[in-house]
């Protein structure tokens, strides 16, 4: 398993501000509690952010779909 650490803080303020809001707690068993101090990863292909829930501090992980706007350009693997 190999993870590769990205930078979420090149990502619009806007982008941000939806990634950080959207979540789902494990502990909390609730939706858009929030997280703090995300951090970025990509790990087998997939992207994902990792904070930390607002409400309990639990670990929050939201996987990023990206390449919405790249749909003319689509590979097949
Ligand atoms: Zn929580």
């Amino acid at each position: 398993m190999s993870r590769e650490e990205r930078d979420f803080n090149i990502r619009p303020e806007e982008e941000r501000q939806a990634f950080l809001e959207q979540t789902w707690c494990n502990e909390c068993m609730e939706v858009d509690l929030g997280m703090k101090n995300p951090k970025e990863y990509e790990e087998n292909g997939r992207v994902f952010i990792e904070g930390e829930c607002l409400k309990c501090g639990g670990t929050v992980v939201t996987e990023i779909v990206d390449g919405v706007d790249e749909e003319e350009d689509m590979e097949e693997f």
